[in-house]
């Protein structure tokens, strides 16, 4: 069949055969030392993500959702503390504060940029909020200035939820410049992912780097079996790390093709009924996913599939709404912007494996649906 007319949302074995003589020589090496867990591709890493998101220490964890739960015990949240945060994101920025035993507290999105509301987060201060927990949603940064401002002046702790965000830049700071710690996610269909789950912990304070190092063995310190604290089994392995080491390499040169993608999108959707993704001043985005917005969605999404594209809704539900958490008491109508783009958007294929004329085919089916759509 013409690749052409079927365009896949991700396409990794294109990635993996694009890098197939260095990924397997990588692989290779590791399986040749023996050494698998916590050796020097991890160690390396570490540093190499660091040095590139604007962090003094990384620590590899076993996913994205641990490095965020990681970092908020590794700063004592826990029964009790309230966290602010987003309800528009996927379900493990939430998972991990209720896990803790700490209650999230909502603030609405922004209907441009899909992240957190930094002007309706003082409302929802309380003499029990001990965080906040933005996401860099769809990989554009959440307004770190703001937020680290109101964290300065309230006593509050900032973790950034970077998953979909590695590479993103705001006025030329990079994602884990500002707050304590920054979690990223290396599942494979992030920026940068790995062969199976894995994430890191990226702060640059030197006791948040070293509770979290001790958390990911068990909370074991100054050898293997003295525990400090009770821990996690949450390690990213060696083969993993070291098929990031290769990838690595390519990430800007990725970041920048699904720039050009977006951009090209951009310019093919003029005029039509689609809304287009909103970058704030001074963000460098990434387009982990490149989100239009659609009266029609689900009919557009239906169509495009019929037509062989493959296209996402990220999210259907905000988090307020689902089930594992009615009992926050949360009910429909609290965070109307996020319920409406839970109803409008859609994610369309901007991967950087994308030919040209994939892009002017989704484009379009774009244009032709809406005409088929006017009486
Ligand atoms: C992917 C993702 C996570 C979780 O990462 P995993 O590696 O899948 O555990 C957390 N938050 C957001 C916003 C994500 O997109």
């Amino acid at each position: 069949m013409d690749k052409t007319f079927q365009v896949p949302i991700a396409d990794l074995q294109a990635q993996y055969r694009a890098l197939r003589p260095e990924i397997d020589s990588a692989v290779a090496r590791v399986l040749e030392s023996g050494r698998f867990i916590l050796g020097e591709n991890v160690q390396r890493l570490e540093e190499e993500v660091a040095a590139c998101c604007g962090a003094r220490f990384g620590i590899g964890v076993a996913s994205g959702t641990d490095a965020l739960e990681l970092s908020l015990a590794a700063l004592g949240i826990g029964p009790g503390d309230e966290v602010i945060t987003t309800p528009f994101t996927f379900g493990a920025t939430t998972e991990v504060i209720v896990r803790l035993g700490a209650k999230p507290v909502y603030v609405d999105i922004d209907p441009d940029t899909y992240n957190i509301d930094v002007n309706a987060i003082e409302r929802a201060i309380t003499p029990r909020t001990r965080a906040l927990l933005p996401v860099d949603l769809f990989g554009q940064m959440a307004d770190r200035q703001a937020l680290w401002r109101i964290a300065q002046e309230h006593g509050l702790y900032l973790i950034n939820d970077s998953a979909q965000a590695i590479g993103a830049q705001q006025n030329g700071v990079p994602v884990a410049a500002v707050g304590h710690a920054t979690a990223l996610s290396f599942y494979p269909t992030k920026n940068l992912g790995a062969c199976g789950d894995g994430g890191i912990v990226l702060t640059s304070d030197e006791q948040i780097a070293r509770r979290v190092r001790q958390l990911r063995v068990h909370g074991a310190e100054g050898g293997a079996y003295f525990y400090k604290v009770p821990g996690y089994c949450s390690r990213l392995d060696e083969i993993q790390a070291a098929i990031l080491r290769v990838k690595l390499r390519y990430l800007e040169e990725w970041n920048e093709r699904r720039r050009q993608n977006a951009r090209r999108y951009m310019e093919l959707l003029q005029g039509t009924e689609t809304v287009l993704p909103v970058t704030a001043p001074g963000n460098l985005h990434t387009y982990h996913q490149f989100t239009i917005r659609h009266r029609q969605r689900d009919a557009l999404q239906a169509y495009l599939k019929e037509h062989g594209i493959a296209t996402a809704v990220y999210y259907p539900l905000p988090l307020h709404l689902q089930e594992a958490y009615r009992c926050l008491g949360y009910k429909c109508g609290d965070f109307p912007h996020a319920e409406r783009a839970a109803e409008e958007v859609l994610s369309l294929p901007v991967h950087p494996e994308l030919s040209v004329e994939q892009i002017e085919y989704v484009a379009a089916m774009v244009r032709r649906f809406e005409e088929e759509q006017t009486p």
